[in-house]
This record gives C-alpha cells, structure tokens and sequence, in this order.
C-alpha cells in the first residue's frame, strides 16, 4: 500500500499537538487525481484549525489549506476539469495539505501558469484569492478611494495592499515594527502607520483630512476593531475577516446607525464554491502574478517536518510576507 507523511493533529491544541505520520495514500477514484506538493502555504486559519477556533470535521486530521505541485497519476475520467500526468496544479482551499502526496478533487485545482513557481503558487491561493474578494466582490473598490489595510506587511496584507494599488487606490497599512513598515512600503502602501508606537485611528485622519476611509480591511481582529469601526467615514464598511489578535466579541448593531455603517464578516469558501468564481479568482490572482502587478516575498521557509515551528513564529509575529512549508 502506498504511503505519505503528513502533519496531523489528534487533538486540539498549542502547536504541540502537530504530529509527523506516515499515514496511507489510497488510489485517484473518479475525478481525482494524485498531487505530489512541491511547496505547502502556511496560513493562519490553520492556526485556528489546530487550536479549535475554527472547527475541524473531524479527528484526527491532517491539516492545511493551501498547495502546488504535480499530478503524478490520475483517477477515471470524471466530471471536468480534467488533469494529465506531469501537470502543475495548486489550490487554496481543501483541508488536508500539510503531506507530501495527496489525493484531490480535480474541481478544487487550477493550472499553474508557466511563469509561476511552485512556491509562489503554493502561498498565493488562499491569500490571494482572499484579497480578491475582499476587493473585488465583499467592497468593489475604485480607483481614487483611500482604504486601511492592517497587517499590511502579512501574507494577505502583502498581495491585498498591492491588488488596492493596482486598482489605482491610495493605501494606508499598519505594521508590527519599522521593518514590517518597510515591508508594507515596498508591497502597495502609500502611507504605514506603526502601530504599536502610533494612534492608527489619529493618524488615518491625518492622512485622510478628517474623512476617514470608505472601507477597512482588518484582518487582526479583536485588537484592532474598535479602532477600525473610528477610522471609517460616513457610510463606510468595515470589514472584519480574521483573529490574528484574537476573535472579535459580539458587536451591538446600534453602533453603526451614527455614521450609516455597513459590517462585513466574510470567509472565502462561499466566494469560490462555484467552478467558475474559483476560475475567476485564480484567473485574476495568477495574471496579476505573471503580469508582475502583484509580487509575493516569500519571506520564511520550513521544512514541513517544522510545522509547529512555523505556527510558532506565525502566531508571534515574527514572519512577514508569506510562509511556505517544503515537503
Ligand atoms: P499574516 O501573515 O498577516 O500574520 C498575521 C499578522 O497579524 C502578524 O504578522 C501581525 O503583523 C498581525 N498581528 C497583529 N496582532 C497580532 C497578534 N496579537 N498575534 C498575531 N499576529 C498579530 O497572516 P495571514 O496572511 O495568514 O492572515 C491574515 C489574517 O487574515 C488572519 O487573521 C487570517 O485569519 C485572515 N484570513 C481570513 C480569510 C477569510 O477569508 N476570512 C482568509 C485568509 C486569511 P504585525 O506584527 O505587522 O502587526
């Protein structure tokens, strides 16, 4: 029978509980096909998996969302698209990724253009397709807007700030420390608030003359929000869209009635559920990519055999860019 390693976790928990496992590799069924990962996306989702945040189906379980690599066989012909043998294939939403091989619906997968690496592939997809949404469908950007980006120097914040820029918006981005703040610079942001050592909410008024902004992106959460829900302008949307601080306590409605705002608490898997959105998305994110609007920085690498390393520093605040896992 043949075999994979993989990172799984029996029980919730710290990154301890991520486990090495040689567990079994069945045979592609109809449209399948076998996936051999040359790189593995670390997110923070799975982060949340591990810990229980977000919940898992069921136990145990490998975990990861996000990955490229090959086709190295393929299952009977089913439903379309269909893969052949030597394709290179990523995906950015199909719990399971942290292994060496796997098997995957060929519905879940896209072609990696030529011009794309692996790696780039691998981080790309679910940070990617998030930003796309979160510009493109959950708050339709125009170009001329002024929007807040947190975290702007993280794997979203990073290819987010960019895709604003490209849509020809001006960019505010906070960031962790001065070299975050260098990192937010040389990936979209106009203009980087620090922080930790500054008053966002003061600062975002300075910048936009009082104004405030039409939409914020905050993918922090708890810490931020409350200051998020002040830097926006009259009609406004806040979008809230992860807990990298912690999750964001219930919100009492009569908050938003002063200045007409509209809250947002978007997830990805219903903005690629449909084939052809998933086509749209991957299709917008990988020209970017090639065109070279949107560059990813690779900023940490892990052997996969490190995962609980990588939680660690992700969860510290000690990555920037994107983090890839190499099997
Ligand atoms: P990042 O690479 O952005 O890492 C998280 C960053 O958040 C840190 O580097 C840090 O940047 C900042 N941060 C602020 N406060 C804290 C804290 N207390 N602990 C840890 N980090 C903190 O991660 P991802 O790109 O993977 O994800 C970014 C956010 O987007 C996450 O919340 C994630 O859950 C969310 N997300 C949501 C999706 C959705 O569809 N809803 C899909 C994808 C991601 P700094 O030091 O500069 O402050």
């Amino acid at each position: 029978m043949n075999t994979t390693n993989a990172i799984r976790i029996h029980e919730l928990g710290g990154p301890e509980v991520l486990r090495r496992e040689e567990v079994a590799l069945p045979e592609p069924g109809p449209g399948e096909v076998l996936v051999r990962h040359e790189a593995i996306g670390l997110n923070f989702i799975d982060t949340y998996h591990r810990s229980g945040l977000y919940p898992v189906p069921s136990l145990p379980t490998a975990i990861g969302m996000e990955g490229a690599g090959v086709v190295e066989a393929v299952g009977p012909a089913g439903a379309a698209p269909s893969f052949q043998v030597g394709d290179r294939v990523a995906y950015g939403f199909g719990l399971g990724s942290y292994c060496e091989r796997r098997v995957m619906p060929t519905g879940q997968l896209v072609p990696i253009p030529d011009g794309v690496d692996a790696e780039t592939a691998a981080a790309a997809m679910l940070k990617g397709m998030t930003s796309w949404y979160l510009c493109r469908r959950t708050y339709r950007l125009s170009a001329g807007e002024t929007v807040l980006v947190h975290a702007a120097a993280g794997g979203v914040g990073t290819i987010l700030s960019q895709w604003c820029k490209a849509l020809g918006a001006t960019v505010i981005g906070t960031a962790g420390s001065a070299e975050k703040g260098e990192v937010a610079r040389e990936h979209g942001c106009d203009h980087v608030i620090l922080y930790k050592e500054e008053d966002f909410v003061e600062r975002v008024r300075e910048i936009t003359g009082g104004e405030g902004v039409p939409v914020v992106f905050d993918g922090v959460g708890k810490a931020t929000f409350d200051g998020s829900m002040e830097c926006l302008a009259r009609f406004g949307m806040m979008i809230t869209f992860g807990n990298a601080s912690g999750a964001v306590p219930p919100l009492n409605l009569l908050r938003l009635s002063a200045k007409g705002i509209t809250v947002a608490r978007p997830s990805l898997a219903p903005y690629i559920e449909r084939r052809a959105d998933l086509e749209e998305a991957a299709g917008e994110l990988l020209g970017h990519i090639e065109a070279g609007r949107i560059r990813l920085t690779i900023g940490q690498r892990f052997p996969l055999a490190e995962a609980a390393q990588a939680h660690r520093a992700l969860e510290s605040r000690q990555t920037h860019g994107c983090t890839v896992l190499v099997p």
